[in-house]
């Protein structure tokens, strides 16, 4: 066996897997440059997904001949001035992407300092041409081409040219988002992908890279703790997406994945949102660099907390009193989809036939299905049957009129959710408020309630346990059983007993008894392991608790069909207004939408 040096172009194609494995990679290394060079202008031109080339300009600082004849080495950089890795200021700092790029592929950069002269290097495969002078305006413009051209195997890994430029897309918006000052603009084989101009306000860049939606539905987040400061908006949880990608997270202005934030988030929005179903948030946590290892991951998509506890406490306390505070309101999203649902349906001329007057008639069935227990108001019910002319078979008593109970009586504008002014097709409530009206979904709000209640019970009480007559015995592998048992007393607070049994197994004396008899306990067990291996923490078991509990509240409420007279239903919109979160239901759905004056009016056109 014959030990030797590697030649540098191996090594920088080696050390390229790591850094650059995909043209996003690249692309998101060259911006950070810019950005640390202090640029107000980026722009960048994509041809074939970044796998024909890529092209970077920015108005930054510049190079001198000197710097630029160093950059594209390894390990040289200008970053890390008084080679303390425990104070990294800039995006930049392991002098290795320059390299990387350049080992494998066909690398040019152009750059020119402020009052200097211009001048332009190149690479192919690793191999520099020496400086030569070249014309160029203040700042820096990189162009690479054929990426991976120099390692076939890498290239043969890409994805299709879409599916690259997706991710290039994705990476500029991430950065875009955490740099509002700086102005982005992104082409792909020509065509303009993304314009985002200079603004002052990061909502309005939040805004325009994650719709207007976001924008009207985000609350915003300003929090700190010992010096570790949290800012950005976090969408309302009647927002929510099928995945969570739409979850943009920074660390001292990098974009991170995070498990650790993830989890925070997830653990934050847990009781609104329906497992499966995720919010849209873009967090941004700034602290002292000394107290955040960045230098964890290649891509420096990852980074290490000092304190994590201090980190989650702080992002989901956030989280969640932004959330509660703002638990009443459902997202604007929810009305305008409603509106845009009406105007649909209401638009075109009606499809039944036509009857006197001109107004459609509705099939006798329907009002037979419909009429018989809908309480509807008496001078409705006239008004019926002005209009239509029930086959008399079909007619039926209206039953009398309830007034609305006392409170609401005579003042529509007292209440947040106004007076209840009838109940149709026994599960929505018709309530007139100061503005216009709302409609609750009466099975969907109480739901929420008797949830909320089991949840202050449990609160109050304690989770009630269930010993097992006979201890489970859990068979896991060693190292899950230990972070289980290094968890015990957080469970044990859950009603959930374990003892450690030998290595590798763990004994249940005692479960929830939400969850006795319901729940398959080794299942359970092995869940929450790999809870504690993926997210160090385990919100699993509260999650199981909180699912059943909101089962059994969904068996425990009002269900859609009961017919409802005018005080339980002004009971229930009062009880709504003091509910926590009162505006979704346990699955994340909206309890009442809220249609104003105004927007009845444009639906019937008279604006
Ligand atoms: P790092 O960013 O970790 O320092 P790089 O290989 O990305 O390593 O860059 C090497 C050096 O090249 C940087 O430290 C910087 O001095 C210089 N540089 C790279 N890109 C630019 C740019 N767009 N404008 C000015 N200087 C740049
Ligand atoms: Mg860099």
């Amino acid at each position: 066996m014959r030990i030797r040096y590697l030649p540098e172009t191996l090594i920088n194609q080696i050390a390229a897997g790591e850094v650059v494995e995909r043209p996003s990679a690249a692309l998101k290394e060259l911006v950070e440059n810019s950005i640390d060079a202090g640029a107000a202008q980026i722009s960048i031109d994509i041809k074939g997904g970044g796998k024909n080339l890529i092209v970077i300009a920015d108005d930054g600082e510049g190079m001198n001949a000197q710097e630029l004849e160093a950059a594209v080495d390894r390990h040289a950089t200008s970053k890390l001035p008084d080679d303390d890795l425990l104070n990294i200021k800039n995006l930049g700092f392991r002098g290795e992407a320059l390299a990387s790029i350049a080992a494998v592929s066909r690398l040019k950069i152009q750059t020119r300092e402020k009052g200097g002269q211009g001048y332009e290097i190149t690479v192919e495969a690793g191999k520099k041409s020496p400086v030569k002078p070249s014309a160029h305006p203040k700042g820096t413009r990189i162009e690479v081409r054929d990426l991976f051209y120099a390692t076939p195997a890498r290239l043969k890994f890409l994805k299709t040219e879409r599916a690259e430029f997706m991710a290039i897309k994705d990476m500029v918006q991430r950065l875009a988002m955490a740099y509002p000052h700086v102005s982005f603009y992104l082409t792909q084989d020509g065509a303009k992908a993304l314009s985002l101009p200079v603004t002052l306000d990061p909502k309005a860049r939040l805004s325009a890279i994650l719709g207007k939606d976001f924008g009207e539905n985000a609350i915003e987040i300003a929090a700190t703790r010992e010096g570790i400061a949290l800012s950005g908006y976090a969408g309302l949880p009647t927002l929510h997406r099928g995945t969570s990608q739409y979850q943009y997270l920074f660390v001292n202005g990098r974009s991170v994945q995070d498990k650790l934030i993830t989890g925070c988030v997830r653990a934050a929005y847990m009781d609104v949102l329906h497992r499966g179903r995720h919010p849209v948030v873009a967090l941004f946590l700034t602290l002292p660099s000394d107290l955040v290892d960045v230098n964890v991951h290649p891509a420096k998509a990852e980074v290490r907390f000092q304190d994590p506890a201090l980190v989650r406490g702080l992002i989901i306390g956030a989280l969640k009193t932004a959330i509660h505070e703002h638990g009443f309101a459902t997202a604007t999203t929810v009305s305008t989809q409603a509106l845009g649902a009406m105007n649909r349906s209401f638009s075109p001329a009606p499809a039944l036939p036509l009857h006197r007057g001109g107004l459609a008639r509705v099939p006798a069935s329907y009002y037979r299905h419909t009429a018989p227990s809908a309480p509807v108001y008496g001078h409705l019910a006239e008004a019926q049957s002005l209009l239509y002319e029930p086959e008399p078979a079909a007619r039926y008593e209206a039953p009398a009129f309830q007034e609305p109970a006392a409170p609401a009586q005579g003042d529509d504008g007292q209440y947040a959710l106004g007076a209840a002014r009838a109940q149709i097709h026994e599960n929505y409530i018709i309530a007139q408020t100061r503005e216009g009206m709302v409609i609750v979904d009466q099975h969907a709000a109480h739901e929420r309630l008797v949830y909320e209640r089991f949840k202050t019970q449990m609160a109050e009480r304690g989770i009630e346990k269930q010993g097992l007559l006979s201890p489970e015995i859990v068979d896991l592998a060693e190292q899950a059983a230990e972070n289980l048992i290094e968890h015990r007393d957080m469970f044990a607070r859950l009603g959930l007993e374990i003892e450690p049994f030998g290595p590798g197994a763990i004994s249940v004396q005692s479960v929830p008894a939400l969850l006795s008899g319901k729940a398959d306990i080794a299942g359970l067990i092995r869940d929450l392991a790999d809870d504690l291996a993926e997210h160090g923490h385990a919100d699993m078991l509260e999650e199981k608790l909180n699912e059943m509990l909101s089962t059994m509240a969904c068996h425990g409420s009002v269900r859609s069909g009961r017919r409802m007279n005018a005080e339980e239903m002004n009971a229930l919109l009062r009880e709504m207004e003091k509910t926590p979160l009162s505006g979704q239901c346990n699955h994340g759905r909206p309890t009442y939408i809220a249609l104003s004056l105004k927007e009845i009016e444009k639906l019937f056109g008279r604006r």
